[in-house]
């Protein structure tokens, strides 16, 4: 297989959900490679976001309320100036995403419909034909997309490795496997779009490809990943006709927004609705670890007009057989969002030259500890228009043809299902010494030949070192916090020799 030569040289961004579809047209008209693993608009979390977009767009609200509300959900450890930058942006990103085609819902005046999430102190959800929000976003962009010649989209294209000039070295090149082939597109600036890792646990929200490949291509390159413990636990996954490895369906915080509360089968309340939702996750888990079952009851607030707000969760759920506007809704605890990623800087660069990241698999200091509601979309689209501005701005380099680097293969099924058990065990909404030391004795080994596993890896060296419980990251054998909040990184061979020296008193004892 052969790509075209006169795609060589080309900006190639990996990955085609909001990240990746909207840095391709800010790119535009200059020529760029969008690579994405499943057709345009059909795999990645974007598609499936029903809550909304976070901006800053009430008469009652502002820029300044929105950064606030952020640094209090990241629990210290945001960065102040990525706050600033990306709740700004917000307003210009909903006006900017509407000229492309996306049709938010707006009210009878025009205006833009809002929607209240937890830990917002105004309603400034901006959503799209109820809670389809991110399935419009992704239709629009990736409509433009295919309208726009400058943007070569090659589909069925999956990242497996990333060529560099040594390790850290300048990016040379994506490594990309297409019709079972590897091939190798040479390019001096490669922006990373992929996405995720919930896909690591047994019970996620993401879809089931969100397994951090493209965070295992950029660790391998040699790139530092930040804050990789801070794993979002989304409270109310649906709980009902669950098919093993399959993601469960999210219902969303809006549906607590709009008043429904959380009962157990008694039909008591046992936690504050809108607290964060990390405290909300570990209300829900302690719950069920002490015996009950959970349910999201919106029958008093919503009713029949369930279905009109919600749709689509409402179609989950009676393909389940619960009718939200007469039934409790039974939900848990799952992976849904990671704060953590491939550290960036404003303009999303990372660590590696040449390598770029935005969206989910970035780290850019927005969320710290804990992401703060539909901020996450906003996040993608502001870094994609960083990364986009960033490119035009810098001179073109000339990419070196090299020959293939010894690239990984993508996990094996059997490889992933260990990684899920052991991150869902020990990585989950509790975490302990005890715990992690397992998973990282049963990922040290299978991490240098297997990309989950080396994220699983990553996660669980970078969880056992933070010996606090801050945001999305609860020890239960350091419940309490550090005075100073620290924002912590590592490299893939820091990883490893750590992971090593964690396990090792352990591995002598046995001998
Ligand atoms: C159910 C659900 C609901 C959500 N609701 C909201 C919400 O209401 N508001 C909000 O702000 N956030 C929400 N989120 C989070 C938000 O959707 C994501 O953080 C965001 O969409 C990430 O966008 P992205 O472009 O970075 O990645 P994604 O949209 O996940 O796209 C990743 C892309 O990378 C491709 N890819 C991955 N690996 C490779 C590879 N190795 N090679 C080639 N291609 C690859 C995938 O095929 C996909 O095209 C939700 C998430 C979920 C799962």
């Amino acid at each position: 297989m052969t790509l075209p030569t006169d795609l060589a040289g080309r900006p190639v961004i990996v990955g085609a959900g909001l990240a990746g579809l909207l840095c391709a047209l800010r790119l535009s008209p200059a020529p760029c490679v969008l690579a994405s693993r499943a057709p345009l608009g059909t795999e990645g979390s974007s598609a499936w976001a029903q809550g909304g977009i976070a901006a800053a767009v009430g008469a009652d609200d502002s820029p300044a309320l929105h950064h606030d509300d952020t640094l209090v959900a990241g629990d210290g450890l945001c960065d102040p100036d990525t706050v600033r930058a990306v709740t700004a942006a917000g307003p210009e990103v909903i006006a900017l995403l509407s000229r492309y085609g996306v049709r938010f819902d707006r009210a009878s005046d025009g205006t833009l419909a809002t929607g209240l999430e937890a830990a917002h102190s105004r309603r400034r959800i901006v959503h799209a034909a109820g809670d389809a929000t991110g399935a419009e976003i992704v239709r629009a962009l990736a409509e433009a997309v295919r309208a726009t010649p400058s943007i070569a989209v090659i589909e069925r294209a999956c990242l497996v490795a990333i060529a560099t000039d040594g390790q850290g070295g300048p990016v040379r090149g994506a490594v990309l496997l297409v019709d079972g082939e590897r091939v190798l597109l040479p390019t001096a600036r490669l922006i990373l779009a992929t996405g995720g890792v919930g896909g690591l646990f047994r019970d996620t929200t993401n879809p089931p490809g969100a397994t951090g490949t493209g965070l295992a291509a950029a660790a391998r390159a040699g790139a530092r990943l930040g804050e990789l413990e801070f794993v979002q636990f989304h409270p109310t996954a649906l709980a009902a006709g669950a098919v093993a490895s399959a993601p469960l369906p999210l219902v969303s915080e809006a549906v607590r927004g709009e008043g429904a509360i959380l009962v157990d089968e008694t039909g008591a309340r046992f936690t504050e609705e809108l607290a964060p939702r990390d405290v909300v996750s570990r209300a829900v888990w302690h719950h069920l670890l002490a015996g009950h079952r959970v349910f999201l009851d919106a029958r008093t607030v919503l009713g029949s007009h369930f279905a009109v707000r919600f749709p689509g969760i409402d179609a989950a759920c009676r393909a389940r057989g619960i009718d939200p506007a007469t039934m409790p809704i039974p939900v848990r605890p799952a992976a849904h969002y990671h704060m953590g990623g491939v550290l960036v800087d404003a303009d999303g660069r990372s660590t590696v030259p040449g390598l770029y990241a935005c969206g989910e698999v970035a780290c850019t200091g927005l969320h710290g500890a804990n992401r703060l509601a539909s901020n996450s979309l906003l996040e993608a689209a502001a870094g994609a228009i960083a990364v986009a501005r960033a490119i035009a701005a810098a001179p073109v380099p000339v990419p070196a043809s090299r020959l293939l680097p010894d690239a990984v293969t993508a996990s094996r099924s059997d490889t992933l299902a260990t990684v899920r058990q052991a991150m869902s065990r020990s990585a989950g909404v509790l975490r302990d010494a005890a715990g992690l030391e397992a998973a990282i004795a049963t990922l040290l080994p299978l991490a240098p030949a297997d990309d989950a596993a080396l994220v699983g890896l990553m996660v669980c060296v970078a969880a056992h070192d933070r010996t606090e419980s801050r945001g999305g990251h609860f020890r239960t054998d350091h419940p309490g916090r550090d005075a100073l909040p620290i924002r912590r990184s590592l490299t893939a061979t820091e990883a490893l020799s750590r992971a090593a020296a964690i396990i090792a008193p352990a591995r002598k004892l046995a001998s």
